[in-house]
């Protein structure tokens, strides 16, 4: 027995699941068809780890998807079937969902502490992209929490762990959340390099939701930079992406974000239309998202002439930012601050104007230090994405040139077909060459010379008759004087056809010289083979003459010798001399005729 048990092999639901698993982020639509289907497989073969994996496939393309409750069920269903067959990959996996859950209710706090629970056991049992899940959803905690130097240290883990050189379109995801972590900074220069690095490089994959977030990015990006009004195409593409599993699922496309841009570059009608959408959206607790609703609605009352109505918007939702126990983004207070200020100045409430802006200083002074400290992480994480790229160019390029070889090989492979059919073609031309006159098409004297002796000892063995004949045209010499070479050898081949057409299937026709013709005929007494042959001169005569345009004459009439095996010859060679015996004498005797070699010709000479 061998030492080392093997690992046991993966159910197909299993590997169903991780093949949908490993497509979340290249093409949403074919990974949840794929959980789906592992789903409906594992539960018809009662398979749990199948199921456990399936769900947990499912779980997290609801999380992308629609809202955490939605997801919260199949992660919980993933995580009992997980626990009572003790995998613990699937547990910590399953339990990552839940706390992303949390994260996507706002609730950062409790997320944070329940990932980070699970970061020793999951360094341990997790490997690749499944461990690169677990600590992207760490980074996005502290993210949420303002703490980019700890956000950016765990982004540049799950980017080494994810394995992304195999791809699976997690270097988009990791653009993306960089971009977006560079903008909490105030790096909207380098965040925008990024976010475009990530659209181009999910451009190719079936993920239009990561595309419509790193659209928003853009958006985000493009407005604080002053660039309002090159928005309008991203803000475009964003709204037609359908809400559907191949779009960007039942999520709102941050209708808020895009009003506030859309306002900035003032498209109005789109803005307020915006506004009116976002206001509809039924949302979570996430304070950004509070925040922003809130500016967007200011800036539209600013716009509709009511900075009143504005100015109490901001004020209310800066109240309930602070109040609220996680915190929202700092570039948000920011904006949120400084457009409030301006509001209060020009309101005349200079004292509160001036609070507001000594507020916004300081948040300002947070964000710079904190953007000092995580300066180096981010230029680690940097590096790491561009040397990532390179290796995914150059997997691209080994693919190109793997395909090309394989163009070359298949095209080889063509020709060398090609090859073998030309040399089978020209063997079988060999072989008929070896074998048949090419003038008649008949059999060639060569081969005849083989036949004869065999077909000869098998009628003698066999106790049959088989006859010999040797045919000559008469006074052909004068075809060729009087109508040309030519025309000698179109009646050659006619008599040829004819030959061949009047005989037998086991008969052997064969051109056995200039106009002379020998035919083998096994199972024919003379006799009979004499009645052949006088039908065959029949038809010769009056065939030969319409091939020669000719009343008749020279080649329109042949004589011919016959013998048969029932004579006593020592030899094939004998029986042929027999026959051509009997030919000469049909030439003597006036030509344009058959004749038989008597039996008893044999016996007695
Ligand atoms: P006979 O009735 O006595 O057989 O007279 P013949 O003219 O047929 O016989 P002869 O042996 O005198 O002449 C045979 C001629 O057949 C001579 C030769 O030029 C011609 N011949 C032989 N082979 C070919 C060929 O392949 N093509 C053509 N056109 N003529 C050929
Ligand atoms: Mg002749
Ligand atoms: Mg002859």
């Amino acid at each position: 027995m061998p030492a080392v048990a093997s690992r046991p092999r993966a159910s197909e639901a299993t590997r169903l699941a991780k093949r949908a698993w490993k497509l979340l982020h290249l093409d949403s639509a074919r990974a949840i068809a794929s959980a789906d289907q592992a789903l409906a497989l594992a539960q018809a073969r009662q398979d749990e780890t199948g199921e456990g994996w399936a769900r947990l496939a499912r779980g997290f393309h609801l999380l992308y998807f629609a809202r955490p409750r939605d997801a919260e069920p199949e992660l919980s269903r993933a995580l009992t079937l997980f626990e009572a067959h003790g995998d613990r990959a699937g547990q910590v996996l399953a339990r990552t969902g839940l706390a992303r859950g949390l994260w996507r209710e706002g609730r950062f706090d409790e997320s944070l502490a329940a990932a980070l629970a699970l970061r020793d056991e999951g360094l341990k049992v997790l490997r690749g992209e499944q461990r690169g899940v677990l600590l992207n959803t760490i980074a996005g905690c502290y993210s949420a929490r303002n703490e980019s130097e700890h956000a950016f240290a765990y982004m540049y883990q799950a980017l080494r762990d994810a394995n992304p050189g195999r791809g699976n379109g997690f270097d988009a995801v990791l653009h993306c959340n960089l971009a977006h972590e560079l903008l909490q900074l105030g790096d909207y220069s380098l965040a925008l390099e990024h976010v475009d690095a990530g659209i181009a490089r999910s451009a190719g994959a079936g993920n239009a939701r990561l595309l419509c977030v790193l659209r928003v990015n853009r958006v985000i990006c493009l407005t604080e930079l002053g660039r309002a009004r090159e928005t309008l195409p991203d803000i475009a593409a964003v709204l037609a992406v359908p809400a559907d599993p191949h779009g960007r699922g039942s999520l709102a496309p941050a209708f808020e974000t895009l009003a506030i841009a859309a306002l900035q570059a003032g498209a109005l009608a789109l803005g307020r239309d915006l506004v009116n959408q976002a206001l509809a959206v039924e949302r979570e607790n996430i304070p950004d998202e509070h925040l922003e609703l809130a500016l967007a609605v200011a800036l539209l009352a600013e716009h509709d002439g009511h900075p009143a109505s504005a100015l109490a918007q901001l004020e209310a939702a800066c109240r309930d930012a602070e109040a609220a126990p996680a915190g929202a983004s700092l570039r948000l207070l920011c904006a949120v601050n400084e457009r409030l200020s301006r509001l209060q100045e020009a309101a005349g409430d200079t004292t509160a104007a001036l609070r507001t802006l000594r507020r916004c200083h300081a948040l300002t002074g947070q964000r710079a230090s904190i953007a000092s400290r995580a300066r180096y992480q981010a230029a680690a994480l940097q590096t790491e994405l561009l040397k990532l790229r390179l290796e995914l160019d150059e997997k691209d390029a080994e693919r190109r040139a793997s395909e090309r070889a394989q163009a070359e090989l298949e095209a080889t492979n063509r020709e060398l077909s090609h090859k073998i059919e030309e040399v089978q073609t020209l063997q079988a031309a060999l072989l008929q060459h070896a074998t048949r006159d090419a003038l008649t098409g008949l059999y060639n004297r060569r081969y005849m010379n083989e036949m004869l002796p065999a077909l000869w000892a098998a009628a003698r063995r066999d106790e049959r008759p088989m006859s010999v004949a040797i045919l000559d045209l008469d006074h052909f010499k004068q075809v060729n004087d009087e109508l040309g070479h030519d025309a000698g050898d179109r009646l050659l081949a006619a008599f040829g056809r004819l030959l061949a057409a009047s005989l037998r299937r086991s008969d052997v026709a064969c051109r056995y010289g200039g106009e002379e013709f020998c035919v083998l005929m096994p199972g024919t007494e003379a006799a009979a083979a004499r009645r052949k042959l006088a039908r065959l001169l029949e038809r010769w005569r009056v065939q030969a003459p319409l091939q020669l345009g000719s009343g008749g004459g020279p080649g329109t009439s042949f004589s011919a010798g016959v013998a048969d095996t029932r004579g006593a010859d020592a030899s094939a060679h004998a029986l042929l001399q027999r026959a051509d015996r009997e030919l000469l004498s049909a030439k003597r005797e006036g030509r344009n005729q058959v004749r038989v070699a008597a039996a008893q010709d044999a016996t007695t000479g």
